[in-house]
């Protein structure tokens, strides 16, 4: 059993990191940067040490201080939650070097799927439908509207080490291609330092349907069923279920065959630890692959809501060297579970960020709500980091409770001295198409609209 874990993050998942720690008995090392000295991960932890100054690429991005701090302290592991070092080969190679487990993919596994083209070119290897697109990294002007005449408009720029629904472009004709080619290279070059860029068709209003994974690394990945990611802003999720809607409404053997897509992409790939396949889905029931986040994702509340699995002690268990001990047969899903990202944006304001001190903090509880947050009175949000200051799941025994639950909550969760995102998502969760489950990744702005239209 590892004795001590150095957890590679802040904020939200940080803190439910060292929840899981706890409870196994595993002593935590927490790094922060000198801006988060007073952060809820910082004194939830055993033991805390400082790695730098506030930009994250002078502290949590920065490899050499992680591993200094994970030898000082002296740790078994690193968890190294999501975004910053999560999805880098190179920081797990780094830490087994160095006797340290990562805890997550195999290096092998990330590289196999390195960026989005490379995975993409792997989906089509193991029989996953993709969307229509280029081979691989578009290298020229000439090149790229070759692909974009036979894949048809519109069509979608996308930056292949792409994230966080940065990073990608809609071109409507050749001379917004044209435009849109160079601005995206651009972009990625200065966003992710990665020029690279591929392009695919753009689908209008489809779904987001993703699927847990986890897998042992001696052959066990399983499914942990679906989550419908489709209720988006600027291709950023805000709200995520499961259950999906579109699944559970429209078309239900889509669960078995989505699911079996993902796990055969996930073999293919020698697949190890837990991760997400990303999918989008249409109208009429086809499915196209996206992406793999390869770690820990945002919204894994709800499936662990629906399945009663920790998946944090899963990912663990499985660094720790122990065989997955469920076969596919073994999961169940019960019930239903919604998530609600709270950022501190104003809605009002074009989700402008809103950091700063929060005065009054009273976060919902009662039967079926959890929340997943590091806020509390007097916290000040750094201006530095993500908006996502905590995450609000319910769960219901079907999607009409959880919802009304939701609602609830969102009601009683009290925060004042900033803005964040609650206002608008209780007006999502009384929208009457929400309710019904008829929405896709058109839904918010469509939403946008009609609150403009009528004032
Ligand atoms: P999820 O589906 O888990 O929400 P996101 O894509 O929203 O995944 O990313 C989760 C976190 O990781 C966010 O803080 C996001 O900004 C960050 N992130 C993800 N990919 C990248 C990337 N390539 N570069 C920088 N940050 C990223
Ligand atoms: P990221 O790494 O930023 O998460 P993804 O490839 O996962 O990038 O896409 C993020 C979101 O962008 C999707 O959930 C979807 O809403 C939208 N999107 C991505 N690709 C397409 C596409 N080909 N057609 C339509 N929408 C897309
Ligand atoms: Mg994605």
């Amino acid at each position: 059993m590892f004795e001590k874990i150095l957890v590679a993050n802040r904020g939200e998942i940080a803190v439910r990191i060292i929840r899981t720690c706890r409870e196994l008995g595993i002593r935590t090392v927490a790094v922060y940067s000198e801006a988060d000295a007073n952060s809820m991960h910082v004194q939830m932890a055993d033991e805390a040490i400082c790695i730098g100054p506030a930009p994250s690429s002078d502290s949590y991005l920065r490899v050499d201080r992680l591993i200094s701090a994970a030898e000082v302290a002296d740790v078994d592991a690193i968890h190294p939650g999501y975004g910053f070092l999560s999805e880098d080969a190179h920081f797990a190679d780094v830490c087994e070097s160095c006797n340290i487990r990562f805890i997550g993919p195999s290096s092998r596994a990330m590289n196999a799927l390195l960026d989005k083209a490379a995975s993409r070119a792997l989906a089509r290897k193991a029989g996953v439908p993709t969307p229509p697109g280029s081979d691989g990294v578009v290298e020229n002007e000439a090149e790229a509207l070759a692909a974009a005449k036979k894949i048809g408009y519109p069509v979608l720029i996308k930056a292949v080490a792409g994230g966080g629904g940065r990073g990608m472009r809609i071109a409507h004709n050749d001379i917004s291609m044209m435009k849109g080619y160079h601005t995206a290279r651009n972009e990625a070059e200065k966003a992710f330092g990665n020029s690279g860029v591929y392009i695919e068709k753009y689908f209008e209003n489809p779904h987001h349907i993703e699927f847990q994974i986890i897998g042992d690394g001696r052959g066990n990945v399983v499914h942990l069923g679906e989550r419908d990611c489709s209720i988006q802003r600027r291709h950023q999720k805000l709200i995520e279920e499961s259950p999906s809607p579109l699944i559970e409404n429209k078309f239900k053997d889509l669960r078995k065959k989505m699911g079996k897509a993902a796990l055969r992409l996930a073999a293919e790939a020698q697949y190890n630890n837990a991760g997400t396949v990303e999918f989008i889905a249409d109208d009429a029931g086809n499915f196209y692959f996206l992406e793999v986040n390869k770690r820990i994702q945002v919204e894994h509340p709800v499936t662990e809501e629906i399945t009663g699995i920790d998946i944090v002690r899963l990912q663990i268990m499985i660094a720790m060297g122990e065989p997955l001990k469920l076969s596919q047969s073994d999961i169940e899903f019960r019930g239903h579970a919604i998530e609600c990202r709270i950022n501190a944006e104003d809605p009002a304001d074009g989700f402008r960020p809103s950091p700063g001190r929060i005065e009054m903090y009273y976060a919902p509880g009662g039967l079926g709500v959890r929340v997943d947050s590091h806020a509390y009175a007097g916290y000040t949000i750094p201006p530095h980091y993500d908006s996502m200051i905590g995450k609000l799941i319910t769960y219901g025994k079907d999607r009409r409770e959880a919802i009304d639950r939701m609602a609830r909550a969102l009601n009683e969760y009290l925060i004042t001295g900033i803005k964040t995102t609650i206002p608008f998502e209780q007006a999502i969760l009384q929208d009457p198409d929400f309710r019904r489950g008829y929405y896709s990744t058109g839904f918010v702005e469509q939403l946008q609209r009609r609150g403009s239209q009528t004032g």
